[in-house]
């Protein structure tokens, strides 16, 4: 048997196969972008059919260059959360399209549903919102508007993204990974299976679902790459990224700073319950037993700084920030409140609009710049706040994403956080995540404290700001936070 680990990273705008050597070695990836479809406004669809082609497309170019298929030990598949596929069990075939995690469309029943009074019901048995963000009221709605789902009876299968690809890898295995169950509103937090009440809800045919399995074992083994090949880890991209970033204790916490940022904190093996808006989730299944997470989401972080480079003209490009901002001793005053859709946690205000407040004549572009770059440190801090508040407090922050190359970034975060903040060499942490599950899987390695000798090098940044500077900042940004608000 080989012993290399291929990923498969099934992200929103591209298909990744990654290859991974048992020491934790990337050896090779294969990308391909997906189409998005926008049918209507708030609207976000992906056609199935071209998430299977380009994830064959990809992962057989990977296989190709490991040296075929006997060197693979097992496959690794993560994946954009929350999106559904509906597809035909006897022909293999989508039978509509797949409904993305961004899409809003099932919004007006959210509404409905809240002013029923379903919302605390539904939080305490899934952890969850009723926001379109979930699959579960994506399912409702596709089931109310499109007859080919309910005139395929007990031929209709749903599943997540993950779910779909197996399907097709293995030719009809109908599994689906815990951490994924646990974002389609269907599922119970703390117990085993698809909750009756939840999956009738959502007017979902329960035999439509598939099995809910654990993030690592043998599922099943895929004949496509010419040879045969077990599928032996699975998990959602966020809960990857935490086992890439070996987030295994209480309190351990990882941010990935992209387009936005999420953050998850490992809460034990316990359900937890939020009273602050974060959500409640799986953060991974092993043998059976469930470990736990916090979640919550800032709405704008890197594109923040795509907004000051296209729309605004202030920066040309976004690694140029970091020399501008070092090029003045502070602030001067000026904060950036970035509510360009909103303030979500601890705010809650989707109607905040941004604002750059404490303009000067003295003030310049690299103030509003630098204080551009604060305001990602001091949203962290406000969801640290909820986190503690939730029981959850962050014990260090491992971050990732394309924002944290930014080395002034991940300093001013330690400082405003007061919290070491560790950043690994290699960034890809969802893959990597991905890979470790496989390992274990695959009984590679004998648990995911093993599978940690994938992970390399990281840096540290600690915690440098004198006390009186760190809480004139905090005063500073509450302050322009009201502002905001009022
Ligand atoms: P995503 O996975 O959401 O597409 P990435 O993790 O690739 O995002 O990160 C890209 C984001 O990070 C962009 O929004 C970009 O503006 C921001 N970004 C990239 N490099 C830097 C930098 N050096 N400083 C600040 N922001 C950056």
């Amino acid at each position: 048997m080989g012993e290399k680990l291929l990923v498969i990273d099934e992200g929103t705008t591209s298909t990744r196969a990654m290859l991974f050597a048992p020491g934790g070695k990337c050896l090779g990836s294969h990308s391909a972008d997906l189409t998005q479809h926008y049918p209507r406004p708030g609207w976000v669809e992906h056609d199935a059919s071209e998430i299977w082609r380009r994830t064959l497309e990809c992962a057989s170019a990977m296989v190709a260059e490991a040296g075929g298929p006997d060197t693979i030990a097992a496959i690794g598949i993560t994946n954009q959360r929350e999106t559904i596929v509906f597809w035909d069990k006897s022909t293999g075939e989508p039978l509509a399209p797949a409904i993305v995690w961004q899409d809003r469309r099932s919004a007006a029943l959210c509404r409905k549903l809240k002013e029923a009074g379903e919302e605390p019901g539904v939080q305490a048995r899934t952890g969850l919102l009723l926001d379109p963000y979930f699959s579960g009221t994506k399912i409702a709605w596709a089931m109310e508007h499109w007859p080919q789902l309910r005139g395929a009876g007990a031929r209709l299968a749903v599943g997540t993204v993950e779910s779909w690809l197996v399907w097709k890898l293995t030719g009809g295995l109908h599994i689906t990974d815990a951490t994924n169950a646990s974002r389609t509103l269907m599922m119970g937090l703390g117990s085993g299976g698809w909750s009756d009440g939840l999956v009738d809800m959502f007017g979902c045919p329960r035999d439509a679902l598939p099995e809910i399995v654990d993030c690592a074992g043998q599922f099943g083994t895929t004949p496509v790459f010419g040879g045969s090949i077990p599928i032996c880890g699975m998990a959602g991209d966020q809960q990857a990224a935490t086992i890439g970033q070996a987030c295994f204790a209480r309190g351990d916490t990882k941010a990935t700073f992209g387009t936005g940022a999420f953050v998850l904190t490992n809460a034990g093996t316990t359900p937890p319950s939020s009273k602050n808006r974060l959500l409640a989730t799986v953060l991974w299944q092993l043998g059976g037993r469930r470990t736990y997470a916090i979640e919550g989401s800032v709405f704008v972080a890197g594109s923040l700084i795509q907004w000051l480079r296209d729309a605004v003209n202030l920066i040309e490009t976004a690694p140029e920030t970091e020399a501008i901002a070092r090029s003045v001793p502070d602030n001067g005053g000026v904060y950036l409140v970035p509510a360009l859709s909103g303030l979500g946690t601890p705010w809650w205000e989707p109607d905040a609009r941004a604002a750059i407040s404490g303009l000067s004549f003295s003030s310049t572009r690299a103030h509003i710049v630098r204080a551009a770059l604060e305001a990602m440190a001091h949203q962290s801090h406000d969801l640290k706040t909820a986190f503690a508040a939730d029981g959850a407090d962050w014990a260090r922050l491992r971050v990732d994403g394309g924002m944290v190359t930014n080395n002034w970034l991940a300093q001013d975060l330690a400082d405003v956080l007061d919290l070491p903040v560790d950043r690994p060499d290699f960034a890809e942490t969802t893959a990597l995540g991905a890979a470790m599950l496989a390992g274990v899987g695959s009984g590679l390695f004998a648990n995911l404290e093993e599978a940690t000798k994938m992970r390399g090098p990281e840096v540290a940044f600690e915690p440098k700001l004198d006390a009186e500077a760190r809480t004139r900042r905090l005063a500073g940004w509450k302050a322009a936070v009201e502002r905001v608000i009022r």
